[in-house]
């Protein structure tokens, strides 16, 4: 070997070494993230197989499309079932009077309220079913703990505990106290198939709004399907829940649940506002 290839072999094993180390950092898998690849496969190791198979066949994409979640807000995703509740206390601080704010949004109560993101979300949502002739009304939107207690005991005098189960949230597990939720009119199995529901089903993602039960999940969620009931988790995570978590809303706001401080300590952002008390920032800034 001549000198001089001699040398460019090792200015290439140079950049070789250099190059990732520099770009990735003490041996993180991704220059967003100060995280081992251990650490992201032990992470993605309690996934279910075929989410966790997708994950680890693109862990680049993946990592790029979680930092767009946590750049818009973990509270959005916030993991609510029947065993992951909100404190009685739980009420977002940016709440809008939906017939004040927006008032092209046809409700059924003057009360009805909703965080303002989701708000202005519901407005476009509800403009484009319109201009493609679909009228999408709301039969209620934020519930607080009290008003979803009233609601819980009324159902179980009705029908009794037993159904009342697959069919209203106990009080502190109703989606509804995040004040993202909002469920259409008309409630209930008369929605099935409306063009509402189909309107809804086809194009609700768009706006960033998920449906939180869907059909043949009923074992995972723990609701029956509710095809009037829609989330709005912003349009990162969509793209995050249906690029990876097969479009289950469940998947991904359990897998958040149990690994979003983790993934907020370790994410590298370029402005400083994140290396502070991260929630309180994504607090103060969504609800
Ligand atoms: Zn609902």
């Amino acid at each position: 070997m001549s000198r001089t290839a001699a040398h460019t072999l090792r200015l290439w094993l140079f950049l070789l070494v250099l190059v990732p180390v520099s770009l990735f950092g003490r041996g993180s898998i991704h220059p967003q993230f100060a995280m081992t690849p251990q650490e992201f496969r032990d992470m993605v190791f309690g996934l279910p197989l075929e989410v966790q198979a997708r994950v680890l066949r693109d862990p680049s994409v993946f990592l790029e499309m979680t930092a767009a979640v946590i750049e818009s807000g973990l509270e959005l995703t916030r993991h609510v079932d029947r065993t992951h509740g909100l404190s009685h206390l739980h009420t977002p601080e940016d709440l809008v009077n939906l017939l004040e704010q927006h008032p092209g949004i046809p409700v059924y109560a003057a009360d009805d309220r909703l965080a303002a993101p989701a708000a202005m979300a519901l407005q476009e949502l509800v403009d484009a079913a319109l201009q493609d002739g679909v009228r999408l009304a709301i039969s209620s939107a934020f519930r607080d703990f009290a008003m979803q207690e009233e609601l819980y005991a009324e159902h179980i005098v009705r029908f009794g505990f037993r159904a009342t189960q697959q069919l209203v949230a106990p009080p502190g597990h109703s989606e509804h106290q995040l004040g993202t939720t909002v469920d259409f009119f008309p409630v209930g199995r008369r929605f099935d198939n409306t063009p509402q529901d189909q309107w809804l089903t086809e194009h609700a993602s768009t706006f960033g709004f998920s449906m939180s039960y869907p059909p043949g999940l009923e074992d995972i969620t723990g609701y029956m399907h509710e095809s009037w009931h829609y989330r709005y988790i912003g349009r990162e995570a969509i793209a995050l829940r249906d690029r990876f978590f097969g479009g289950v809303q469940f998947h991904l706001t359990e897998f958040l649940f149990f690994h979003g401080d983790f993934l907020r300590e370790t994410f590298r952002a370029d402005s400083t506002v994140h290396h502070t008390d991260s929630q309180t920032v994504i607090t103060s800034r969504r609800y």
